[in-house]
């Protein structure tokens, strides 16, 4: 027996406005403690998937019209984005989101306030970020507005593992940053991986480096998954090699 996925999504369709359908029936699994990547050129629905998942599609007049997402064997589909925080589920949006006249540790302090805690498991919290973020524990008392893009990047998602979550939606984290950065951002996700079993579905554009990292790939194109596999698998494929891969 195959143990239960944390996160299912069964043959979603997202339509914005009512009218733009952006995902036709998306099915995919994150198996606990795996990487999974999601990977499609721009417009191909990585993020509508993303935020259908964690619930925050609503707040862009989208809403999930077809099947359903399973958080820990869970029909969470109509949950609010709050309530999936608090249970585990969180998601980095895309274009990082700091507050720019926060330091970096008040950014980082934002995260703990969506899932409470007490002053010592917040001093804890900042002290595991701290761990894998080094350079956000040199930077902590600057503006995170005058802190580098990969900063602000890793700003986010040190924000986001403050709610101490199982399953981090992460969404193109590569975006507009220097390779060298991206390869530390990344080795960065896969020691949270290998370290604390934290689980990632990440949208990438990028796609080597990507599945340089996942261990499971789902290709997107207009709103569908048109291939799935290993990552090797896919990275493999001479025909998605071409569609996909040629940039990174
Ligand atoms: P990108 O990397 O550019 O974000 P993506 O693969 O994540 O691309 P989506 O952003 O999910 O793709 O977009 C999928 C489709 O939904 C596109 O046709 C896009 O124009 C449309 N779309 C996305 N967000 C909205 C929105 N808020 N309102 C209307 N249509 C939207």
């Amino acid at each position: 027996m195959t143990a239960m996925p944390i996160l299912q999504v069964d043959d979603i369709e997202v339509v914005y406005e009512q009218v733009i359908l952006a995902v036709h029936g998306v099915s995919l699994s994150l198996g606990e403690g795996r990487i999974v990547a999601l990977l499609g050129a721009n417009g191909a629905g990585k993020s509508t998937t993303l935020k259908a998942i964690s619930a925050l599609v609503g707040a862009e007049r989208g809403e999930v019209v077809g099947g359903r997402v399973l958080y820990r064997g869970k029909d969470v589909t109509r949950s609010a984005p709050d309530v999936l925080v608090r249970n585990g589920l969180v998601q980095v949006l895309e274009g990082r989101h700091c507050f720019p006249h926060l330091s970096v540790e008040e950014n980082l302090l934002a995260g703990a306030l969506a899932s409470g805690g007490s002053r010592q498991e917040v001093k804890a919290g900042l002290e595991r970020i701290y761990h894998y973020f080094p350079r956000l524990k040199e930077r902590r008392r600057s503006a995170a507005g005058y802190t580098s893009g990969g900063e602000q990047q890793m700003v986010a998602i040190g924000r986001a593992l403050m709610a101490r979550p199982a399953v981090v939606l992460l969404d193109e984290p590569s975006m507009g940053l220097a390779p060298l950065i991206v390869d530390e951002i990344f080795a960065i996700v896969a020691r949270l991986n290998a370290d604390e079993g934290v689980s990632f579905l990440l949208a990438e554009q990028n796609a080597s480096v990507a599945l340089r990292h996942a261990h499971h790939a789902y290709v997107l194109e207009s709103g569908r998954v048109v291939a799935q596999g290993s990552a090797a698998e896919l990275a493999a494929r001479s025909d998605i090699h071409d569609l996909y891969l040629g940039a990174g």
